[in-house]
């Protein structure tokens, strides 16, 4: 989504180009793996409810295939850009590998705003944006799933279209279904939860005892409330939330210093996932500015939100007693950061590693689906909390060996595989 002055796909080639140089990666790869490699931009009549006709501008782009089918979300956004979805498509390769499913990295998205259209229209909009695509998606070419606005019900629109298009059952086609229509128990949880397995298994690194930890989220949507949950279930003290207020437009930071009660926060948000100030106020919350969430006296920050928070400006506001930051959003920090929190002696969590628990149960619903056979909640977080854990180990491993900061080891470990593939494939 458009920032003035913040480009994802800038910041992604740039975080690219550093660990390109470190690998010394060869030129032929190197131009390869820097952009996508097949781009589709389309239009998307509707019919309105009112019997008017919206064009709509969808996309969807595929960065790599060689490790496997690309994979990554569909979002619904007013400020949807082609280059936020090549830089996202670029950053689910680097997630797919560095987790080491077999997958590669897409990502679509439509310039809309879902909150102005009614059902009928959202439908027909997913429809029309799989007849578009229709020939480059499918279970062993590109899988879509869920992003930003966009959800299960969209998902199985879109699988629907699909199935009529193509005239079968193709359940892997697509993931993050509604669970009973082909979805994995545990989605939901997965991409918070696996930030806190990749939380957990940091801080024992770092010898730091979780119970004696506080922490402060940026967001409190689907990444946030399950990576709060369990972070508090594991011990840690949330003393700060910060959350967008649709009906002011306005973000707010929610604190209480002798922690937060997360089950209350959540009962307290409204349909629109805004938490009501009145109520939270009443639940003993002190009511800051949006951005205060950034400047808390915590442990640990976990931006959990938007793009580009933790930026040059918004550094100077970190305080000295922050020794992790865990990425729980995609791109939270400006390339330009890095440098800073390195200076600091901060440990990252890079974002593709920290929030790779989403793609990894959307592997694991293809799997479940390929096989017409669906495992137990607990059977799902268990194989994602070992994915999850041996991922981190194997880049804090080459992390402390090299003496590396941890983004540019997870991009080593990711790139690495990714370049095997490209060239074991004969691509170049
Ligand atoms: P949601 O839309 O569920 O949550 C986003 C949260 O951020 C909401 O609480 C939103 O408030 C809040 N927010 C928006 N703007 C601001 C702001 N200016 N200040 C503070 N809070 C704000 O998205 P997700 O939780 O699914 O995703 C969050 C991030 O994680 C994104 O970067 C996404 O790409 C990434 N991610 C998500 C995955 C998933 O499986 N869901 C997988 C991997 C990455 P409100 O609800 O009021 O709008």
């Amino acid at each position: 989504m458009k920032q003035v002055g913040y480009n994802p796909y800038v910041a992604a080639q740039t975080q690219f180009d550093h660990v390109a140089n470190i690998i010394d990666l060869e030129p032929a790869v190197r131009q390869l793996l820097r952009q996508p490699s097949r781009e589709v931009q389309f239009t998307i009549p509707v019919k309105m409810d009112d019997g008017t006709t919206k064009v709509f501008n969808g996309f969807r782009i595929q960065h790599n295939t060689a490790r496997g089918p690309a994979k990554g979300g569909i979002r619904f956004h007013p400020q949807e850009t082609a280059d936020t979805v090549r830089a996202l498509s670029m950053w689910m390769t680097w997630k797919c590998a560095v987790v080491d499913i077999p997958l590669g990295g897409g990502k679509g998205g439509v310039i809309c705003d879902p909150h102005n259209l009614s059902k009928g229209e959202q439908e027909r909009l997913c429809r029309g944006y799989v007849r578009q695509i229709a020939d480059l998606i499918g279970p062993v070419t590109d899988v879509p799933a869920p992003d930003v606005m966009t959800n299960g019900q969209h998902m199985l629109w879109m699988l629907d279209e699909y199935e009529t298009i193509t005239r079968g059952h193709y359940p892997g086609a697509i993931t993050g279904k509604p669970v009973g229509m082909g979805g994995s128990l545990g989605r939901t949880e997965a991409t918070g939860y696996g930030v806190i397995y990749s939380l957990r298994e940091s801080l024992m690194g770092l010898d730091i005892d979780i119970t004696k930890t506080t922490a402060s989220f940026q967001g409190f949507g689907n990444v946030a409330e399950y990576a709060a949950r369990l972070y508090t279930q594991m011990g840690g003290k949330v003393i700060a939330i910060s959350s967008w207020d649709q009906h002011d437009s306005k973000s707010y930071t929610f604190r209480n210093k002798n922690g937060l009660d997360i089950e209350k926060m959540v009962s307290i948000k409204d349909s629109f996932g805004t938490i009501n100030k009145k109520k939270a106020q009443e639940i003993g919350c002190e009511l800051l500015k949006g951005d205060e969430w950034i400047a808390q006296d915590v442990d640990i920050l976990l931006p959990c939100a938007l793009e580009n928070q933790i930026t040059v400006d918004s550094f100077t506001k970190i305080s000295k007693t922050v020794k992790v930051i865990c990425e729980g959003a995609n791109g939270p920090t400006a390339p330009d950061c890095d440098i800073l929190i390195k200076e600091r002696n901060i440990f990252l969590v890079p974002d593709f590693l920290a929030n790779a628990g989403g793609v990894t149960c959307s592997y694991f619903e293809q799997v479940q689906c390929n096989n017409n056979y669906f495992w137990t909640k607990e059977e799902v977080l268990e194989k994602l909390d070992s994915k999850m854990t041996s991922a981190f180990q194997a880049v804090f491993k080459l992390a402390r060996e090299k003496k590396l900061y941890m983004r540019e080891a997870a991009y080593i470990i990711a790139i690495n595989r990714v370049a095997d593939a490209v060239k074991l494939r004969g691509w170049v």
